[in-house]
């Protein structure tokens, strides 16, 4: 039996794409094999990597001025990739600090540069987004922003123009609502919360970044952008299964109506589960409303026996991975393009349940 998966990643697949990978497991495209069993030089893998990059392109609405890299190593190996490949010729980058991934991205970038973080919402558990348009300095390279915390559950619902070019980690949200990629000097995406499994990264950089070789030269040939793209991302073997399952994905996107459509239901997946989150006297979330993200939603009962209790009841009612990450507590739950309006009905009528249980047991509870 399937369960309700609301983990942070990797997480749930839609339905539809588990069930056409299965039913084509042994015979893809009529090549007959798997994924898994070809050669990344050879023509049925080709298809299917260019495929990819296409579709993603027409369903981001990527302009030709941008490489589309498929890349391995995570969003934490770009934690390093991104300084070594860019502070070559100016060494200046500035940081903007509002979950735990940013402070990540950051603690790795300042060991190659003059690297500053120049806001920060730290001190307020990273409850709302810092502004920090006008403290970038004029003379950096570009200012890297995490637009979707996968950790305390918070985004940017509007990017404010800079006065440098913005380097963005969209990890947890790539996918889930359009975004208007010229605005962004770099973007990328570990694949396992909205795209795919593990193990591919995906990179969407503006081709003259990449070209005029601001590389620092301790960079690793692997960890150069200019290696893959030069080879189109195949310098050596990509994550062929992950890179199939990728088009897979996207073309179920493109089934849905594209990323407008799909922005449509997560908008309403969020909102059903805030409003109740809101208006219930047990659950709280702290985060500033028009900073919440509508991929991870965070919440909290005030006790945390009570939150160990809800995650052991809902494991119960066949729902997992509702506990919030270790280094925050409480409980979350990611709902990214895969988890169906019904699977978060059913969230909803779970905690309802709870409450009614559990409500009356708790003194703090009259929020
Ligand atoms: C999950 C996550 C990461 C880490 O990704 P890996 O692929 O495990 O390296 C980085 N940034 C964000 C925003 C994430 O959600």
């Amino acid at each position: 039996m399937r369960v309700f998966n609301f983990s942070a990643g990797p997480s749930t697949l839609p339905l539809e794409v588990l069930k056409r990978i299965q039913a084509e497991f042994l015979d893809v495209d009529g090549s007959g094999m798997n994924p898994l069993e070809m050669s990344h030089r050879g023509k049925p893998y080709e298809k299917i990597h260019s495929q990819a990059q296409a579709l993603l392109r027409e369903l981001m609405g990527i302009p030709d001025d941008y490489y589309v890299l498929f890349l391995q190593g995570g969003a934490t190996l770009q934690f390093e990739a991104i300084p070594l490949n860019l502070l070559g010729v100016n060494n200046k980058a500035d940081y903007v600090n509002s979950g735990h991934w940013a402070k990540r991205s950051y603690d790795e970038a300042k060991k190659y540069g003059d690297v500053v973080e120049i806001a920060s919402t730290e001190a307020d558990k990273w409850t709302s987004i810092p502004d920090f348009a006008d403290k970038i300095r004029p003379d950096a390279k570009y200012v890297h922003i995490t637009t979707n915390g996968t950790i305390a559950g918070n985004c940017y619902n509007t990017f404010p123009e800079c006065r440098v070019p913005i380097v963005a980690d969209m990890s947890s949200e790539i996918l889930s609502r359009k975004v208007d990629v010229s605005k962004f000097a770099l973007i990328y995406a570990g694949a396992q919360k909205n795209m795919s499994g593990a193990g591919l990264t995906v990179v969407i950089v503006k081709k003259e970044w990449v070209d005029n070789n601001y590389v620092l030269p301790i960079c690793p040939t692997i960890m150069k952008w200019k290696t893959h793209a030069d080879k189109d991302s195949l310098f050596n073997t990509p994550p062929t299964f992950t890179i199939y399952v990728l088009l897979r994905v996207l073309e179920w996107i493109k089934e849905q109506g594209g990323i407008e459509a799909i922005e449509k239901i997560n908008r309403e997946k969020a909102r059903r589960l805030y409003d109740y989150i809101d208006s219930s006297k047990m659950y709280r979330n702290n985060v500033k409303k028009q900073d919440r993200s509508i991929m991870n939603v965070i919440f909290r009962t005030c006790h945390e026996e009570l939150d160990a209790e809800f995650v052991k009841e809902a494991s119960a009612a066949n729902i997992i991975a509702v506990k919030g990450h270790k280094s925050v507590g409480g409980l979350r739950a990611s709902i990214y393009n895969a988890m169906t309006l019904e699977s978060v009905d059913y969230l909803i009528e779970f905690m309802k349940k709870f409450e009614q249980e559990h409500g009356s047991k708790c003194a703090c509870c009259n929020k």
